[in-house]
């Protein structure tokens, strides 16, 4: 049975400027290559700054008649919008598990997240987000949120539908014009987003794509007339695009990777710390920010970590894990697994050279693995590894747990699993990191809770999602009237 279906043709995406589908002014392309089989399902082109001007300016004419719709009426065009991904969902799942290597059910999680997103946006038509107060006899002084303009969302491979809808839909609903750069490496969702923007009636410039790579980023971070960019990927990238935008200026929330911390003590819940370590490092094949890799073992865990072993092991490599995003990133995190049997650690489970599914044999295949008795010196306990790696390191105490956990540079997420209220909020009250999980190993708030993190997985102030992406494409108007004078007028009249 196949686990996805591959296009028959390689699909040739395109850039939206303007309501049209446009190549780059290069002519120059580049393949579209599936992590199942490393064949080739289709093509982008490779945009510069030659293309950015224009969709800039496309999109800053597109803004300005955008912003005077009406909220409500915006918020009509999400509504089809909604529609038109639910009606699409298995050919947009399937796309983005083809291209980043996920598996189907876990393509579906990652649109059926971004239709959550959605949801959060048409709800602000029937939120009230401004005040007015009577400030001074005849005086009134009212705020209300205004769009921005022009903004653009950057984003990474490992969530090729939902990532790019942790933005978009907050930014049009709010009255601006969106300009998505998707990941080279994961064009083809959101090129159907592209097409079914399109269908939902959004007018021509108010969501517009730019593929490429560095040159189309660095144009999007460099034009005055970008108010806002949103950047989710990996922290060097992140902390350039940030001070980039910054600089100019510009504003910019900016979240980078991670490296999160899985605290378990001796009181955990069996069941519940091994189905949740087990689905939090394999789930994505570790592609996940907020993948708990650093499983921090207080005390004399023995018998939970066989059976976390145990467990891993039984995972079946393509019905559910999926593959590494491409071929060099199997190699790096296979030689990051022999650095640490080099430097002393315990491979427990070994997933290098494990057997691919049948029918998938040319892609990129890497198995659960975990990495036991690591030490703070080795580069497995600090480095995100971004891949099916669980590393394990064990310590006496709680605080010596949180003190390594604080000693991290990252600071997207730590989670506890204890069976104690007490413990779970010592933890909590400590921790450095933007997201706490009690006896969850991926803690991702749901809407409208915002998501984000904090240190160097994040670059600007605020979060991406919920009320956090309603302060990041907007900004607060104060409008002071007078309408008339007061017999008894003051200063302020
Ligand atoms: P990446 O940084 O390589 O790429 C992200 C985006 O930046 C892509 O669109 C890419 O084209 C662009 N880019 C790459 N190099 C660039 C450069 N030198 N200059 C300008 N732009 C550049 O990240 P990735 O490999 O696609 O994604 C994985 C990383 O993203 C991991 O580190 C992961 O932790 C992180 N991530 C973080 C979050 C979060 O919420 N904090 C969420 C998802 C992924």
């Amino acid at each position: 049975m196949s686990l996805v279906e591959l296009p028959n043709e390689p699909i040739a995406a395109k850039n939206l400027v303007a309501g049209e589908w446009r190549d780059a002014a290069s002519g120059d392309r580049m393949d579209v290559v599936s992590p199942y089989t490393n064949t080739v399902i289709g093509s982008i082109p490779v945009s510069a700054a030659a293309d950015v001007g224009p969709a800039v300016a496309a999109a800053k004419e597109a803004a300005e008649s955008w912003r005077a719709v009406p909220l409500k009426e915006r918020t009509q065009t999400l509504f089809r919008f909604r529609e038109l991904v639910l009606e699409n969902i298995d050919r947009m799942s399937n796309l983005a598990a083809i291209e980043s290597g996920k598996t189907f059910a876990e393509g579906k999680a990652g649109v059926l997240k971004g239709v959550e997103i959605i949801e959060y946006a048409l709800s602000l038509q029937n939120l009230d987000i401004g005040t007015t107060l009577e400030v001074s006899r005849g005086v009134t002084c009212e705020t209300r949120r205004v769009p921005l303009g022009v903004v653009a969302g950057i984003t990474p491979f490992n969530f090729p539908a939902m990532v790019p809808m942790w933005q978009y839909p907050i930014a049009v609903t709010l009255g601006n014009a969106f300009i998505l750069k998707p990941s080279e490496k994961v064009p083809l969702t959101a090129h159907l987003s592209g097409e079914l923007m399109v269908e939902a009636g959004y007018p021509p410039g108010v969501f517009s794509i730019i593929h490429g790579g560095r040159e189309a980023v660095e144009a999007l971070a460099d034009n005055p007339d970008v108010e806002a960019l949103g950047f989710v990927g990996s922290t060097a990238v992140a902390r350039a695009v940030y001070e980039r935008v910054t600089g100019r200026n510009g504003r910019a929330l900016c979240l980078g990777g991670a490296k999160n911390h899985l605290l378990v003590v001796p009181d955990a819940e069996e069941d519940v710390t091994v189905d949740g370590v087990v689905s939090s490092f394999i789930g994505c094949a570790g592609q996940r920010c907020m993948a708990a890799s650093l499983m921090v073992a207080v005390g004399d865990l023995d018998d939970l970590i066989d059976k976390i072993v145990e467990r891993a092991s039984k995972v079946a490599l393509g019905p559910e894990m999926g593959a590494i995003i491409d071929e060099a990133s199997r190699k790096r995190i296979e030689g990051d697994i022999q650095k640490a049997a080099d430097q002393g650690a315990k491979i427990r489970l070994d997933g290098r050279g494990a057997a691919a599914p049948a029918g998938y044999e040319g892609g990129n295949w890497l198995a659960p693995t975990i990495i036991d008795h690591a030490s703070m010196e080795m580069e497995c306990t600090t480095k995100e590894l971004f891949g099916p790696v669980l590393t394990i390191i064990r310590v006496a105490t709680l605080d010596e747990a949180i003190a390594l956990q604080s000693s991290t540079p990252y600071g997207n997420a730590v989670s506890v699993f204890t069976s104690r209220g007490d413990v779970a909020r010592y933890v909590a009250d400590r921790a450095p990191t933007g997201m706490v999980g009690v006896n969850i190993g991926v803690p991702v708030p749901r809407e409208p809770f915002s998501f984000g993190g904090a240190k160097a997985s994040r670059f600007g102030q605020g979060d991406m999602t919920g009320a956090g992406g309603v302060e990041l494409w907007s900004r607060v108007q104060k409008i002071t009237t007078k309408w008339s004078l007061q017999p008894d007028a003051n200063w302020m009249s």
